[in-house]
């Protein structure tokens, strides 16, 4: 062996023994985990579309059961047959999240991408009248979107977007623009008429998923997504809808957020700035951050440093 091979070998020993003396005595190995605010594992958000006047009886029966929802609105239908007027809905939706849904619910992907830009910004602005808040979010009509459309609303003060792809899982998104719900409430339950056996299938899984997150111990995110107008009808589905809203409310565990609340607190921990170390952190956000590190949680306050090590 020639001495420049031993060099080699030397170096390469000294960095192995540097590598594996950090993750024996420092943190670098320990991941940072995120927690929801009060240090809870299990997040819920319930997200109804289109605005109809049926959001009346929903957002009451919400209410009573301490429930937080984000609905999602078309303005230009507003005070049309069937949908709620424009002067009620600040006053209907005060303490849940108004968000978009476009000014006339077109399928964006059949838009150019002028028309895309005018949907969503024409409703943005009249929301924002109504509402007396900057309105961040949307879902998209019929669920549809493309690369064309997350190009075309990029820049126009959309912070998220929600399609109609069920995970039928409790990830968090990994893009907001593309966020895909949990599942439909009560599945595709009365998706297919007068298939009683379909409907069993589907609201057995609904509730099956239900209680996996109620059981859930690690980071769980549940949402939910409907229209209230489904309920109205032939059925007993109000009542069906009111067994649900009992089963997650008032729950200590369960942190119960609006869409745009999930966002805000999700990019406060991603812009905590950690020492290299990862024995200080600082928060220069406004929300108070929980992360969980070594098995422990902490709270990092808003605009504070904290030593956690
Ligand atoms: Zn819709």
């Amino acid at each position: 062996m020639g001495s420049k091979n031993r060099a080699i070998i030397v170096i390469l020993s000294l960095i192995t023994f540097v590598i594996q003396g950090k993750g024996q005595t420092g943190a670098g190995q320990e991941t940072i985990e995120m927690l929801f605010p009060g240090g809870k594992t299990k997040a819920l958000i319930l997200s109804f579309d289109d605005g109809m006047v049926a959001d009346r009886r929903l957002v009451r029966l919400m209410n009573e059961y301490g429930l937080t929802g984000t609905f999602h609105l078309n303005s230009n239908k507003l005070g049309t047959k069937d949908y709620l007027a424009k002067e009620e809905v600040k006053n209907l939706y005060k303490g849940h999240e108004v968000s978009g849904h476009t000014a006339n619910h077109p399928n964006l992907t059949d838009l150019s991408k002028i028309d895309v830009i005018y949907e969503v910004v024409e409703d943005r602005t009249e929301l924002e009248q109504l509402t007396a808040y900057p309105v961040r979010g949307m879902s998209y009509p019929f669920g549809n979107t493309n690369d064309f459309v997350i190009e075309a609303i990029t820049g126009l003060g959309i912070e998220y977007a929600r399609t109609v792809g069920d995970t039928y899982n409790f990830s968090m998104p990994t893009d907001f623009l593309r966020w895909q719900p949990t599942i439909h409430l009560f599945g595709k339950t009365n998706y297919i008429p007068n298939d009683t056996a379909n409907d069993r299938r589907e609201s057995g899984q609904f509730y099956q998923l239900t209680n996996d997150f109620l059981k859930a111990n690690s980071l769980a995110l549940f949402y939910v997504w409907g229209h209230s107008w489904e309920y109205e009808g032939a059925g007993n589905k109000w009542a069906e809808v009111e067994k649900f809203f009992k089963m997650v409310s008032k729950n200590p565990d369960i942190f119960y957020t609006t869409q745009i609340g999930l966002v805000d607190y999700s990019n406060a921990f991603k812009n905590l700035k950690f020492s290299v170390d990862k024995s200080m952190v600082t928060n220069l956000s406004s929300i108070n951050v929980f992360i969980k590190m070594k098995g422990k949680a902490f709270n990092v306050e808003a605009g504070r440093t904290k030593r956690i090590l």
